[in-house]
């Protein structure tokens, strides 16, 4: 959109509301305020460009032989699977580039196996995937509603803390930031709690960074808590709800300023020279077990501890220390649309399984109702594949949190997780309704 058309825009819409002043963003360890929006669209570009001539192939995995071909790729330069390699489901999902691809399609055509191609130009999508409004538009929308941020475009960790303070600021007495500490490379890991209850829930998003409808998701959550706080008086008055849309807040910046398909945490890990933790991966329960590598290079490279990380860390002394208000644990991810019910460690199950089962059920069909997907409900070790050192593992089985849920939000491959921004309104709407049908359902 043009800063002329923004102008008409704005001069269309009412004037700004008395009393929506302007927040800045508060300035703390490498959270100095906006990015300049003119920089971040260079740096998109640049971004992008890495990913020439990359493809993301659904490959058809009906027999050993082509999960055992897949194998040997994982760990590989030019290889990003997006998807686990599991004899659970039918298809793997995996960005190659130019040279793998040729490569691995005639590998994949010698042994008789077979694939489609989801996504023909991953850099074309990821421009696709996130227009920028110009910084014209977006100082407009900052004097006009108090903050930059939109359900319309994936924004900046900047413009994600600027929102909660705004929030704190407009609904003091509902709703008040805190944080759980500070990132490997100094920046705040920021929420925001609303609610009035003794009762208390958990929301996190972003934990893993590519993942960019999680945080807009969580955002959409704070503001539904908020701005439209009377529709959930009985929420509200029952629980008080703290919310993290961004936290992994070192690797989301990456994904924006460096590789787009960035995944874990930017930890330096000694001995080697690659960077980070799957933070997912990370929590001491059942830790460095299934679906971990110890290769610090893999994408599931589980730390060289049990919350070696910051971040976890800052989870685990939080919900510790809140260990008995505590009722329910919500971490959101992307892309698969499924609801999981822990143990995922394996299939193993919690004693209380089908009352978790019982909430789980009413959230998906909620979603639905508010016209979204089918989502499948179940253990992640049943429906996609075994992974330990989950958060939602230790938040049930170490943190005494009855109710710990895991989503992995839209879409189920077609753009994965370059979800286009205009999906993001109708996913936070449709996943809002869930986690309130999930509340109601303990009320
Ligand atoms: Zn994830």
């Amino acid at each position: 959109m043009g800063p002329l058309v923004s102008l008409l825009l704005l001069l269309l819409t009412p004037a700004a509301v008395p009393g929506h002043g302007q927040v800045h963003v508060q300035s703390s360890r490498g959270d100095t305020g906006l990015v300049p929006a003119l920089r971040l669209r260079t740096e998109q570009a640049d971004n992008a460009a890495q990913y020439a001539g990359y493809q993301v192939l659904r490959v058809n995995v009906d027999s050993n032989g082509t999960l055992d071909l897949l194998r040997t790729y994982e760990d590989r330069p030019g290889v990003d699977f997006w998807t686990p390699i599991s004899p659970l489901v039918p298809t793997v999902d995996v960005m190659v580039s130019p040279d793998v691809r040729s490569e691995l399609t005639r590998r994949l055509k010698d042994s008789g196996g077979s694939y489609g191609v989801n996504i023909g130009n991953v850099q074309d999508a990821i421009v696709r995937q996130n227009p920028i409004p110009s910084p014209f538009y977006l100082e407009l929308l900052e004097g006009r509603q108090g903050y930059q941020l939109t359900w319309k475009a994936y924004h900046r960790l900047a413009v994600h803390h600027q929102y909660m303070d705004y929030v704190e600021h407009e609904y003091r007495g509902l709703c008040s930031t805190f944080s759980i500490g500070i990132s490997t490379e100094g920046r705040n890991v920021k929420g925001i709690r609303c609610g009035l209850g003794e009762r208390e829930i958990w929301i996190d998003g972003g934990i893993h960074a590519r993942e960019w409808i999680s945080p807009a998701v969580v955002s959409y959550l704070v503001k539904d808590f908020s701005a439209t706080s009377y529709k959930e008086q009985d929420i509200l008055k029952a629980f008080t709800i703290y919310m993290i849309p961004v936290l992994n807040p070192d690797g989301y910046e990456y994904t924006h300023t460096g590789r787009r398909m960035w995944r874990k945490t930017r930890s330096r890990t000694p001995g080697s020279s690659c960077v980070g933790a799957d933070p997912n991966r990370n929590f001491g329960y059942h830790w460095g077990e299934a679906g971990t590598s110890t290769n610090p290079c893999s994408d599931v490279y589980p730390g060289s501890r049990p919350f070696s990380e910051p971040e976890t860390r800052g989870v685990r002394d939080f919900l510790l220390q809140h260990k008995n208000k505590m009722e329910m644990y919500i971490s959101f991810h992307s892309y698969s649309q499924m609801l999981f019910v822990p143990y995922g460690h394996g299939t193993e199950r919690p004693s209380d399984y089908d009352e978790l089962l019982r909430v789980a059920q009413k959230g998906a069909a909620a979603l639905q109702a508010a016209g979204g997907p089918a989502f499948r409900v179940g253990q992640a070790s049943r429906l996609l594949y075994a992974a330990s050192g989950g958060s939602d593992d230790w938040a049930k089985a170490k943190a005494n949190i009855k109710y710990s849920f895991t989503f992995e939000l839209r879409d189920k491959g077609f753009n994965g997780f370059l979800l286009p921004s205009s999906l993001i309104e109708q996913s936070g709407r449709e996943t809002a309704a869930a986690v309130k049908a999930m509340i109601r359902a303990i009320l």
